[in-house]
């Protein structure tokens, strides 16, 4: 992926987006939060404790104007091919996905997906697999289309066991009505020398040394402290410790807990940017980066 290079950093609002310099194509974050979501419900309904100053900001505004609302992290690629289509290729499908497509599928009038990428297999990665006939083009005859899922074996396996209705999808149950997606199930390797391709853009698994990156999006799970060796998950202080040793031109955050308050967080980053030479910004659900792919 080669990100627009002139497209400016996410700015401290839910309103701000990059403006189209023409058609082109775009990234749009469906979901910047963490597994739970955001606000977070035991923060909330603790009798005990007040919720925290970020939850209170979830509820107090709607969800699209407001940066403290985030649903499971997730990434829609807008990609413009050279004859002015469109395709959409979504990153992760988790158990946010319908409130995602009320919210952010309406505003930025995304007509369906063409093909679907998972990167693992936890529910805040799958749990909308359900509702993916919802968003499946159709053809001329109006009838669903089959869709690409791409999965690694493991994340496959797993799938099999909690979705047989979709993965044993015999064609005598094909009742037109019955609404059941139909899906082309693909499996990938996580191997950097084993690149795929999705509704013709070429993806790498893990690409390591591959030159300046143009956007580099990474995750910043908790504020504090340093992550315990168990998690799985980055602190604020490791993620901006791996934007300095890959230095991409530009770097934006998302997976944040409700330790981040957008604005404040956004603030001391950018800061950090002047000082550091790289513009870093937390995302925010909705928006949408201009990309050159
Ligand atoms: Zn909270
Ligand atoms: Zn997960």
């Amino acid at each position: 992926m080669e990100p627009d290079p002139v497209a400016p950093p996410a700015g401290g609002t839910a309103a701000s987006v990059s403006p189209p310099p023409q058609p082109s194509s775009s990234l749009i974050f469906l979901g910047t939060g963490c597994s739970g979501a955001l606000p977070d419900t035991r923060c909330l309904i603790r009798a005990s404790t007040p919720p925290c100053a970020v939850c209170s900001l979830g509820l107090s505004l709607p969800p699209e104007r407001n940066p403290n609302y985030r649903l499971n992290t997730s990434l829609l690629i807008d990609y413009c091919h050279d004859d002015g289509t469109h395709k959409y290729i979504l990153i992760d499908i988790g158990k946010t996905f319908r409130e995602q497509v009320l919210r952010w599928f309406v505003h930025h009038k995304v007509p369906s997906v063409d093909s679907i990428i998972l990167t693992h297999e936890h529910a805040d990665a799958v749990l909308g697999l359900d509702e993916v006939w919802v968003v499946q083009p159709r053809n001329y005859r109006n009838e669903i289309k089959q869709i690409p899922i791409f999965l690694t074996r493991f994340a496959m396996d797993s799938i099999t066991r909690r979705f047989p209705y979709l993965v044993e999808q015999k064609p005598e149950d094909g009742d037109e009505d019955a609404q059941a997606a139909k899906i082309d199930w693909k499996i990938i390797e996580e191997d950097v020398e084993k690149p795929f391709v999705a509704s013709g853009l070429e993806f790498v698994p893990l690409p390591t040394g591959a030159g300046q990156l143009d956007l580099l999006i990474l995750e910043a799970n908790a504020l504090h402290g340093v992550g315990d060796a168990f998690s799985t998950h980055l602190t604020l202080s490791e993620t901006l410790d791996a934007i300095k040793r890959i230095r991409p031109k530009r770097a934006l955050l998302i997976g944040m807990r409700h330790f981040f308050e957008h604005q404040r967080e956004n603030q001391m980053l950018a800061e950090w940017s002047i000082s550091e030479g790289i513009p870093v910004q937390l995302a925010h659900d909705g928006l949408r980066a201009f990309i050159d792919l």
